[in-house]
Order: C-alpha cells, then sequence, then structure tokens
C-alpha cells in the first residue's frame, strides 16, 4: 500500500528509504563458487601465495574476522592469525582458506542482485559492488515495512544466494546506519517517530562520515554520542568542522533531506583482470582480452548503450599502464568487432610481459537517444586502476586497500553527500574520498 503524504508536510518527509549492504561480499562470492567454504574461515585477498611478501586482505568471512582479521589487514599478519589451511599443519585447529580477488565474478554476482533490487523499487542508487539505496516510498508503509525489507532479503538470498542486511529508516544516512546496526543478516527499520531515539545512544564513529579522527576530536569536545552531537548548538561543530560540522550535526538530528537518485550514465564501461604473475605467452592474454571483450559487450547491451570507441589497456610489471584505444566511424553494438578491435590494438603487447589485461568501451550513446557528455578515462573511477598493484604498491590512503571495482565511471563511489565515508565493515573497496 503506498504511502500517502501528509497535506501540508515538507517533501521528504514521509519517505521510505533502504539501504541494502551485502554481508562480506566477495568472501559470500567464494562461496557460492565453492560452497563446501561455507562453513570454513574465508580469506579473499591478494599476496598469500609463496614467495609474495605483500598484499592485503580484501574481504575476510565473519567467522575468520572472530580471529582478528579485517579488511586491509597486511597478508602477513592475517597468515599470523589464520595459517593458510593449504600448508598449515595438518593439526592446526584453524586454518584460513585464502582465495584472490576475482573482481569479474563478483561483478557478475552484483549484477544478478542488482536486478533484484530494481525489481524490488523504482528509484535504486547503487554506491558500491554490495551496496544501494532504494527509495520505496511508494512501495511499501511504515506499518508493513518489515515485511519489505525481509521479502527483499529473502529474494537475495533465494536467488542469488548471497546474504544481505537491510535498514529501512526515513532518510539515507540512517537507512545506512539502520542496515549497519544488526550485520550480518540484519534488518532493521526505524520509522520517523523513532529515529532520534534510535541515534541518540550510538557512538558518534558509527554517524555516516565520522573517521577516527573526526571521532577523536569529537570525543575531545565531549561528545561521545550521536544524542550528544545532536544537542549541540548549530554553530558548535561548523566552527570547529566546517560545513561538514553541519552536515554531521543534521545527520545526528536524524535530517538528511537527499533524494535517492539512480546514477547518471556511465560514460565507459570497462573489465579488467590480472594474472597471477605477469605472463609472456600471447595465448592466455590474448583468451583474457576475449573474455573481457564479451564482458563488455554483454553489459553494454544490457544497459542499452552502444560505443563509439573501443580501448584496451596493458599493465607491464611493476606498475605501467599503457592504454591504446580506436574510434569507429560510428555508434555500434557488435560483440564480434569489439573483440577484434581489442585484440588488434592488444597485439602490440602480445610478446610483453603482462601483469593485468582490460577492455574498454566509451562514446557511449543510449536508446533514447542521451549521450554521455565526457569521454571517460580509464581512471576516472578514482584515479585507481589496478587493486593488485595498488595492494603491492604504495600504501593506500587511510590504511584501505583501494580495489577498483571496474572502472566504470559508474561505480566512482560516493553516495552523493559530499562528505568522506568510512570504509564499510565489509570489504575494502573503492569508497570514500
Ligand atoms: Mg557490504
Amino acid at each position: 500500500m503506498p504511502a500517502e503524504r501528509l497535506p501540508g508536510a515538507p517533501e521528504g518527509e514521509d519517505r521510505i528509504v533502504c539501504h541494502v549492504d551485502m554481508d562480506c561480499f566477495y568472501a559470500a562470492c567464494e562461496r557460492l563458487k565453492e560452497p563446501e567454504l561455507a562453513d570454513e574461515l574465508v580469506v579473499v585477498g591478494m599476496g598469500y601465495e609463496d614467495g609474495e611478501t605483500h598484499g592485503a586482505v580484501a574481504t575476510a568471512s565473519y567467522e575468520a574476522r572472530e580471529h582478528g582479521l579485517e579488511s586491509a589487514m597486511a597478508i602477513s599478519e592475517a597468515l599470523e592469525l589464520l595459517p593458510r589451511a593449504e600448508t598449515a599443519d595438518p593439526d592446526a585447529q584453524n586454518v584460513g582458506h585464502y582465495r584472490p580477488v576475482d573482481m569479474e565474478f563478483y561483478e557478475s554476482v552484483s549484477e544478478d542482485v542488482r536486478e533484484i533490487l530494481h525489481d524490488c523499487a523504482d528509484v535504486v542508487r547503487e554506491v558500491s559492488i554490495d551496496e544501494a539505496y532504494l527509495d520505496v516510498t511508494d512501495r511499501t508503509d511504515w506499518g508493513v515495512a518489515a515485511g519489505f525489507g525481509r521479502w527483499i532479503k529473502d529474494r537475495i538470498r533465494r536467488e542469488v544466494g548471497v546474504v544481505a542486511s537491510v535498514g529501512v529508516a526515513p532518510n539515507m544516512s540512517a537507512a545506512k546506519i539502520a542496515s549497519d546496526h544488526d550485520k550480518p543478516d540484519g534488518l532493521v527499520v526505524v520509522p520517523p517517530n523513532e529515529l532520534r531515539e534510535f541515534l541518540a545512544p550510538l557512538p558518534v564513529e558509527e554517524l555516516h562520515g565520522v573517521g577516527p579522527v573526526t571521532a577523536g576530536e569529537l570525543r575531545e569536545m565531549g561528545l561521545t554520542t550521536a544524542g550528544d552531537v545532536a544537542e549541540t548548538t548549530p554553530g558548535e561543530l561548523a566552527d570547529r568542522f566546517g560545513e561538514q560540522g553541519r552536515t554531521l550535526r543534521r545527520r545526528a538530528r536524524g535530517e538528511d533531506d537527499r533524494e535517492v537518485t539512480p546514477r547518471g550514465r556511465p560514460k565507459s564501461l570497462s573489465r579488467e583482470s590480472a594474472f597471477t604473475e605477469a605472463v609472456a605467452e600471447p595465448e592466455p592474454k590474448r583468451e583474457k582480452v576475449q573474455r573481457l571483450a564479451a564482458a563488455v559487450a554483454d553489459r553494454a547491451r544490457r544497459k542499452g548503450a552502444t560505443y563509439r570507441t573501443i580501448g584496451v589497456k596493458a599493465v607491464l610489471p611493476p606498475f605501467d599502464v599503457n592504454t591504446r584505444e580506436r574510434s569507429l566511424p560510428g555508434p555500434v553494438d557488435d560483440p564480434d568487432l569489439l573483440e577484434s578491435v581489442a585484440l588488434d590494438l592488444f597485439a602490440e603487447f602480445d610478446d610483453e610481459r603482462v601483469r593485468k589485461v582490460g577492455v574498454r568501451v566509451s562514446n557511449l550513446s543510449f536508446a533514447d537517444g542521451d549521450q554521455a557528455t565526457l569521454d571517460g578515462e580509464w581512471d576516472d573511477a578514482g584515479g585507481d586502476d589496478d587493486p593488485p598493484g595498488n595492494i603491492d604498491g604504495p600504501e593506500p590512503p587511510q590504511g584501505q586497500v583501494t580495489l577498483d571495482a571496474l572502472g566504470d565511471d559508474e561505480d566512482a563511489s560516493d553516495d552523493g553527500d559530499g562528505i568522506a565515508h568510512d570504509a564499510g565493515d565489509d570489504q575494502s573497496s573503492l569508497t570514500d574520498f
């Protein structure tokens, strides 16, 4: 039953927003691939293979987290806490099943989830590979919102096989806090009349946008809970934190009038895939190019996009990124042409040692005649093109591992509130900043 807007109520007053966040998504995907990992301690990351010394945990299953593993933890530290199953002492009590990041597969699972979400809501804003906001105002009502949230969770579990936590609240920031509140497998509904009460006791860290540094400063000011922040005078936090301080206070008071809006049209679509070790032989590389080209073509078709420019990327060790592209006379939707152009462009690298391959289409047009206005760059998604490279490479900001989901422009993470966010609990990802 659709919620009725009270006459004269300010717009947004009775919005119903759902935040859906997959639980330890990468590990959940690995369990889809290998059901026998169901009750095991699963660690998804890079750099645990013999002879490698650098790397980081991308996601750990909740069972593994109980042993102290965390996203972005150095792999050497992880291995100390949880020896690798394959090489551990046979008598070892707890062993970790380490798996490399397989972005292509995670993205395909994510697509399946997205289809369900789009079926459950009129407006969906995807914020990352495993997280989305839904405006469900016209689909449910506060009286039955819990059942609605349960239905979304059940569909995802039944149809895709992964577990999501869901928060339902009158606005985006509260919905996000709600989905986080009872993870994993959480379902938390916060109706408008309970919002302030729900937020008040939460530690400041749980407010959207508060990282350890900000939390420390708030505590110094004597503000330890969202309720404390809510009760500050309007100027108090603004003096200390500027505009972000104002936003923080509003969020703590349960005020957030952002509308859930879908992401803009992507400017480009790309897929990338890394080899465990650099490969010199042409054949495995060409196979990868073919596979990626097919995945990109499929994605473009599903989005109703045609493309005029085709590009490839070759990353040579250690971090030498090369891109080549070619523009066609007009936009096409032609998987065979995409493959042959990509292979042709890639020929230059056939005999090079390559550790990572990418395929991209850009200059997109959409069925309804809309044209993306800007040419994308490979690194538009946030300037990080290369997950393993980043893990191997310099320390990412704030100790996060930056894993570029895809390089699609639409995946540039920011949920539109203009404030920096801390990494979610699940996997390190290209979020924040
Ligand atoms: Mg998640």
